[in-house]
């Protein structure tokens, strides 16, 4: 027998477990042993070696290496054997930086890995998808992502979307019941949910029948690998401006050659310094220093609460000029706790903080006993009954599993002295319609001791009280006239003016030949008995995040569910609603189409009520206005709107996989400021990539232009190929790296957001690489010119100096490149790699030098002291020149 046709205890039977307790964590281990991981097989990974090889597949490699083996024929073994050995030298560092970014985003990618509910001895817990394997007993409800195949045994309105296997889009209802039907098709198998697919309504309870390669999507994996990796749009700028810069690096050392050869160096030595040359003017690094530092930065990013899900958004954060961010949770703390209660014209207060059940009920400041007000009590049982939180005791702090506006309600109950195990004895369960945010409520078939059934809603009170024939008044059913609506009005938006979340709770009693087929059966013709008001307090945090963006050029706007005068109020002690900044809801949405919006849009801070759809329509608006959106989200539906804003934030917590897996970012507690660091963090990302191409272009640009100028002038090499390939290696591995690691400048949040379409250069970057490099060149050959004069026997020194010099001045220009502005803007000892890369490639060059051993290797002769101070003084010449001029300038 297959499983699909197998009932409830045969398939427990079969997979030797239990629904009730789940597997045993020994028998998990066991079965794990022999069954393996639950993961898809990946597509074939490159090797090592392969990759260690592709580091020399570039083309002036190739031919500085072909080069140097012909000089090795001809005898110049130290020559060849040093440049092969810095070759691949470099080569071993290319091969572990890009090992290093590879690793990094594979990391990435198993934070963000699917999870599942799963019961294990007796309790139900979160596990990532991978751990689970045959006979576990899992959990899911809309918005998960089935994490394995499974046998139904539970299903509450449960709807699958499962066109990744059958191409079928439309979600297929689910049940729990065996199959008769012979020779099924995978979409005939109503009871089973496939790894992979989508639940898109309702919650169900399954066993576990198959993981990893054993599923119905193991068995097409081989279709689904897509090793998609993203580059972001800087990275394919940088790309191909690295085809410009070898094209340009190409011509102009082709022109030194040429030069040289013209003013009568030999052909040789000028093709063998015209390679090494091309080899350390092209920016071959580049990309895997880029990818570097944005993986370094996501790590950051982690570290502050972050999880980038994909790379672009790094860049794409920088530019963000508007976030859109969801209230409850996100911008309040969700710890919920019910301080109103609101029933037929009277008010209750009821003490006690957070979770704890501890508190009493006040009238006007006199104690009362809840359980003997009849409305108080129905208000409570209800709230307690209609309800899936429960209450746990977590290191001597209760918390609430489930939902935490249930939670309220069921510490509310417990306050009173209700519990639902002792309710559950006298009224049982029928019918589920669980909440969804469109609706805004939820509902329950109820059968009593008696066999008496009646519905019990539970929803924003201004919803039920659309649906609601009639209310409780002094414990009588009154028929709700415009008199009584108003009276309920006015109690909704004076609890909401308390910026209180309010929940409402109605039900209606059912005659025996009721059918409740849907939501819509149930939810109609209620008598409404009240409403419990929550308080959410603000995360103490978010109110400076929200200022430091307004800094930024950042606009903040809350999206909400909840009544607009709770938001307004909650808007309000978050610095939101500033400056006639308006509020709208989500009626007021409803009739305007997306150009009307778009009209108003920029002077509204709050959407209140909204559903999810608005959420796209809102979007949408904002963008075409030209702002850059990151919107926030946590439910299925919320996918849409996430997908199209430019940055999709989604919940780590309170989050759906659905959800997730349409955010390029994941929030892993929740936190709106964390939202802000993520930008922070994306913003001196990209500026650090700037800093280093700017190091590395100012750099080549120096080394090419000593050499042509010393060819233009008639001079010998003031630089030997060996030296360039020396000075390449060292100066642009460290130093560059380090950069990448350098914190932001004090002003990155004072500025406005870039513009996406902000090109490598802007902000006057090519002209600080030109002339840097420019003068990097001069003090160069400055220095190689006054040594050789003095003694023009003595070539070597000379040349020994001009090295010191090249090296020495860029060293120096990286302290530069920290900054937009000068040198003296930062305090040059504020990013300590930096300075450890600088200090160990300046021992290097003293090696160079110094040691007896590397002296014929590189071709040097040890500095006298007095040639030093020259060096040194004419290294610093292009820093402190510009940094002069900076400070005139800004007097002026
Ligand atoms: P956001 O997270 O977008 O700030 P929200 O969490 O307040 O908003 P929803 O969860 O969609 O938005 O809730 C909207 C309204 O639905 C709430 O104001 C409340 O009245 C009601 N509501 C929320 N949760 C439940 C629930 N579990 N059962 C019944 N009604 C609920």
């Amino acid at each position: 027998m297959m499983f699909h046709e197998m009932n409830k205890e045969n398939v427990e039977k079969a997979l030797k477990t239990n629904v009730q307790t789940g597997l045993s964590t020994d028998e998990v281990e066991k079965r794990r042993r022999q069954v393996g991981d639950n993961v898809l097989d990946e597509g074939e990974k490159e090797s090592a070696l392969v990759l260690f090889i592709s580091q020399f597949k570039d083309f002036m490699t190739i031919v500085l290496l072909a080069a140097t083996l012909i000089s090795g024929f001809l005898g110049e073994y130290i020559d060849a054997i040093a440049i092969i050995a810095i070759v691949l030298i470099n080569g071993f560092l290319g091969f572990f930086q890009e090992r290093r970014a590879e690793k990094s985003l594979q990391a990435l990618k198993e934070l963000s890995a699917p999870q599942v509910v799963v019961r294990r001895d007796g309790q139900w817990m979160k596990i990532p998808s991978k751990e689970v394997t045959v006979g576990d007993v899992v959990k899911f409800e809309s918005g998960d992502r089935i994490g394995a195949d499974v046998r139904i045994i539970e299903a509450n309105n449960l709807e699958i979307e499962e066109s990744a296997l059958t191409g079928e889009s439309i979600p297929s209802p689910k049940s729990s019941d065996p199959l008769t039907q012979e020779h099924p098709s995978l979409g005939d198998l109503n009871n089973m949910a496939f790894m992979g697919t989508m639940v898109t309504r309702g919650n169900g309870i399954g066993i576990v029948t198959g993981i990893g390669m054993k599923t119905a999507m193991g068995e097409i994996a081989d279709m689904i690998q897509n090793a998609e990796t993203l580059t972001t749009p800087l990275q394919r700028r940088l790309e191909q401006l690295g085809k410009i810069l070898i094209v340009v690096a190409l011509l102009l050392t082709l022109l030194v050659v040429l030069v040289g050869v013209w003013h009568g160096h030999d052909i040789y030595t000028m093709f063998l310094a015209g390679v090494s040359l091309a080899v350390a003017a092209i920016p071959e690094g580049l990309p895997a220093i880029v990818t570097i530092a944005l993986s370094l930065g996501v790590q950051r990013m982690i570290r502050k609460n972050a999880i980038v899900r994909k790379l672009p958004a790094v860049e794409t954060l920088g530019c963000a000029s508007v976030i859109c961010s969801d209230k409850t949770g996100t911008m309040t703390q969700n710890k919920m706790t019910v301080t109103h209660l609101w029933s037929g014209g009277h008010t209750w207060q009821v003490s006690g903080t957070g979770y704890q059940p501890e508190g009493s009920f006040y009238k006007e400041d006199t104690e009362i006993n809840p359980i003997k007000e009849k409305s108080v009590y129905q208000l409570l049982t209800f709230g307690l009954l209609c309800n899936h939180a429960e209450l746990k005791l977590k290191d001597k702090e209760y918390v609430v599993d489930g939902d935490p506006t249930e939670g309220a309600l069921l510490v509310s109950a417990l306050k009173a002295g209700l519990t639902r195990e002792v309710l559950l004895k006298q009224f049982a369960i029928e019918q589920e319609f669980p909440f969804d945010s469109t609706r805004k409520m939820m509902s329950m078939v109820i059968k009593d001791q008696h066999g008496k059934r009646f519905v019990i809603t539970k929803g924003a009170p201004d919803v039920l009280l659309n649906i609601s024939k009639s209310v409780l008044w002094n414990n009588r059913e009154q028929l709700l006239t415009q008199e009584y609506q108003r009276n309920v009005q006015q109690a909704i938006e004076s609890l909401a003016s308390q910026a209180l979340r309010t929940i409402a709770i109605a039900f209606k009693p059912l005659k025996d030949y009721d059918v409740i087929a849907d939501e819509n059966a149930a939810e109609k013709d209620l008598i409404l008995i009240g409403i419990q008001g929550m308080i959410d307090p603000p995360r103490p945090e978010v109110r400076q995040a929200i200022k430091e963006c307004k800094e930024a050029g950042i606009k903040t706007v809350m999206i909400t569910g909840d009544h607009l005068i709770t938001a307004k109020a909650i808007a309000k002690q978050l610095g939101i609603l500033q400056h006639h900044k308006k509020v709208i809801d989500g009626q007021t949405l409803n009739q305007m189409s997306v150009d009307e919006l778009e009209d108003v849009i920029d002077d509204i801070s709050v959407f209140a009520r909204v559903s999810p759809d608005h959420k796209l329509k809102i979007v949408k608006a904002f963008q075409n206005r030209g702002h850059i959106v990151a919107m926030t989200g946590d439910g299925i539906n919320d996918a849409p709107a996430i997908k199209t804003s430019d940055i999709g934030i989604s919940m780590g917590i309170t989050g759906t996989d659905v959800a997730k897996e349409a955010s390029s970012l994941i929030l892993l507690d929740d936190n709106f400021a964390t939202i802000k660091s993520a930008i922070k963090e994306g913003r001196n990302i990209y500026e650090n990539i700037r800093k280093f191409v700017r190091y590395l272009l100012a750099s080549n640009v120096g080394e090419i232009l000593v050499m042509l100028f010393a060819m233009l002038l008639s001079l010998p090499l003031p630089v030997i190929p060996i030296q360039i390939l020396w000075v390449n290696l060292v100066t642009d591995g460290l130093p560059a790296m380090a950069l990448g690691l350098d914190q932001p400048e004090e002003n990155v949040m004072k500025r406005k957001p870039r513009h996406p379409k902000e090109g490598v250069f802007a902000r006057r970057l090519g002209w600080k690489v030109v002339s840097r490099g420019f003068l990097i060149g001069i003090v160069t050959l400055v220095a190689f010119m006054t040594i050789y004069y003095q003694n023009t026997d003595n070539l070597a020194y000379a040349q020994t100096v001009a090295f010191a010099t090249l090296v020495l001045a860029q060293l120096i220009h990286v302290f530069d490149c920290r900054s937009e502005h000068s040198v003296l803007a930062r305090n040059p000892f504020g990013n300590m790699y930096l300075v450890m890369a600088v200090l160990s490639s300046i021992l290097l060059m003293l090696v160079v030098i110094y040691v007896p051993l590397f002296q014929p290797i590189f071709h040097t002769l040890p500095i006298q002291p007095k040639d030093w101070l020259l060096i040194i003084c004419l290294s610093m010449i292009p820093t402190f020149l510009l940094a002069g001029t900076f400070y005139l300038r800004k007097k002026a």
